[in-house]
């Protein structure tokens, strides 16, 4: 199975994608953690990206595809993957396409995950991950159980997102509805796109996800 999740920063995409991960087997590719990982290690690619990340703004389509080729073909793909903030500009969904053409794979699904703007603004402000194991929290709507300990492996120390600060968000909403919105009626007309109401709880949404995959949302 290979689909897309889609929407905004902070709509859940990477909270939905990892449980999708632990049920379904598949592989999750975020090319914001690539180039997070890229940054980290001062790599060409990371130290072209890190000023614009850092604006809220998008990296060149090109640099995005040429990462994604490669990723695709990689062992952990054999089940399906789900693409976690890629695309994010119609030049990169018609990339994707060549892409899959190319492997001879196809999309099963790409789903919307609809939240408004301002829950975004809070989702966001609020979201820390734990610095050892990658797992995602917020500081009002998933604490983790014992307070300044990782649930996932026990780690006790926590970082938050440079791009995460409030200053920076409007610029990656303002992307978002400018550069990716378009990509709702590009996948609309071929008739793989399917939404799905972000603003429940993330049980909710988790399970409004497997009904779609279900054929039954
Ligand atoms: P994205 O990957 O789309 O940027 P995340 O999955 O990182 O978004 O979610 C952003 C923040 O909102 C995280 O701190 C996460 O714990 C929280 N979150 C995710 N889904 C929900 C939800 N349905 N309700 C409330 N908070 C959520
Ligand atoms: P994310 O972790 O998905 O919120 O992405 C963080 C940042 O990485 C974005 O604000 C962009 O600067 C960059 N980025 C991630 N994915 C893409 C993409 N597909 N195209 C362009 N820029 C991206």
């Amino acid at each position: 199975m290979n689909l897309i999740l889609l929407g905004p920063p902070g709509a859940g995409k990477g909270t939905q994608a990892k449980r999708l991960q632990d049920e379904h087997g598949l592989a999750q590719i975020s090319t914001g953690d690539m180039l997070r990982a890229e940054v980290a290690s001062g790599s060409p690619i990371g130290r072209e990206a890190k000023a614009i990340m850092e604006a809220g703004q998008l990296v060149p389509d090109a640099m995005i595809t040429a990462m994604l080729a490669n990723r695709l073909q990689a062992a952990d793909c054999a089940n399906g993957f789900i693409l976690d903030g890629f695309p994010r500009t119609v030049p990169q969904a018609e990339a994707l396409d060549t892409m899959l053409g190319s492997l001879g794979l196809e999309l099963d699904a790409v789903i919307e995950l609809k939240v408004d703007d301002a829950a975004l603004v809070e989702r966001i402000a609020g979201r820390f991950t734990c610095k050892s194991c990658g797992a995602g929290y917020h500081d009002q709507f998933r604490k983790p159980k014992v307070e300044g300990v990782c649930d996932a492996c026990g780690g006790t120390e926590f970082v938050r997102r440079s791009d995460d600060r409030r200053e920076t968000v409007s610029a990656r909403l303002d992307a978002y509805h400018r550069q990716t919105a378009p990509l709702l009626p590009y996948y609309a007309a071929k008739g793989r796109l399917k939404t799905v109401d972000g603003m429940a709880d993330m049980d909710s949404v988790s399970r409004s996800i497997a009904a779609v995959l279900n054929g039954k949302g």
